[in-house]
């Protein structure tokens, strides 16, 4: 079979930064062990299993992070992960007797800065985000109040009694969401609130993942998306590829889940892979592909 190698592809710069931080940690005397991670790194399980296995490392998974952080015994180590954490659970783990490490990527930052300012200047925000996400976890927790998480339209709808004509609102995004879904919402909101402070924080390496794969996907009779289940950047590339390019489009965890169903009638492939996602996975799938066909077509 044909493979197009969508580029870019693969880790962004904060997974990187993410599990070599962790790395280092392990490598350290002078860190205090046993070194907890509060949830994954970044949302995929080889990551996580290699660092138990090689590092040591233990990961911590759930989705309350402050109820994670109770599991982590006094005098040890904790990292948080490249989604960022909220103002509640650092401080309580600051508390503690515990050396915190943080590995939230830069771009995560900069909404926790963003939305900080725009409480501060007396605006209510419109959060376009995931329910349950760690990003989106951490940034309501800077002021839960002020900020609304919207997934969908019907969301919108009820926000109307809340912030009725007349309050300043902003809206900003997790970073990792679909643009084009997220443009339509943010329509949406403008049409609902003329005025609106628009601060788009989708990032550059998930805009540049899925503006790839959609352009390939106009060359490909199936797409191929290498990830983790819980990579919601995976998981949009999946969507962009079918709602934008209208062909057909798999997540697959590695070469195993791949099955002669999603290949069938189809000469070209093209793949890529979430910014969680280790290389290797990917290569492993993209030398599958192109022997594919050999016996199988
Ligand atoms: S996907 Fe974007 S925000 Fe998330 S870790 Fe990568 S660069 Fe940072």
């Amino acid at each position: 079979m044909q493979v197009i190698k969508v580029t870019p592809r693969g880790y962004c710069y904060g997974v990187v930064d993410a599990i070599e931080m962790a790395k280092r940690l392990a490598k350290s005397d002078n860190v205090r062990r046993p070194i907890y991670i509060l949830g994954m790194v970044v949302h995929n399980q080889h990551v996580v299993d290699m660092l138990h296995a090689e590092y040591g490392i233990i990961t911590l998974d759930g989705a309350d992070r402050l109820e994670l952080l109770k599991q982590v015994p006094d005098g040890s180590t904790v990292l948080f992960t490249a989604h960022g954490i909220s103002p509640e659970v650092r401080a309580a783990a600051m508390e503690r007797d515990l050396d915190c490490y943080d590995a939230t990527c830069p771009d995560v930052t900069r909404t926790h800065d963003l939305v900080r300012e725009l409480c501060a200047a007396g605006y209510h925000i419109i959060y376009i985000g995931r329910a349950g996400h760690p990003e989106a976890a951490g940034i309501l927790g800077e002021a839960p109040d002020r900020i609304h998480l919207v997934q969908r339209e019907e969301d919108l709808l009820r926000l109307k009694d809340k912030l009725p004509p007349g309050v300043a609102i902003a809206v900003t995004t997790q970073t990792t969401m679909s643009q084009w879904d997220t443009q339509e919402l943010i329509d949406k909101i403008k049409a609902m609130y003329p005025g609106v402070l628009v601060k788009n924080e989708i990032c550059l390496a998930t805009q540049e993942r899925q503006e790839a794969v959609v352009a390939a996907a106009a060359q490909a009779d199936v797409v191929i998306v290498v990830g983790d289940r819980r990579s919601h950047n995976s998981t949009r590339l999946v969507e962009v590829v079918r709602r934008r390019a209208g062909k057909p489009a798999y997540l697959v965890d590695g070469v195993e889940e791949i099955t002669p169903e999603m290949l069938a009638g189809c000469r070209v492939a093209a793949v890529t892979s979430g910014s969680s996602t280790p290389t290797y996975l990917t290569r492993q799938v993209i030398s599958y592909l192109e022997q594919y066909g050999e016996e199988n077509g």
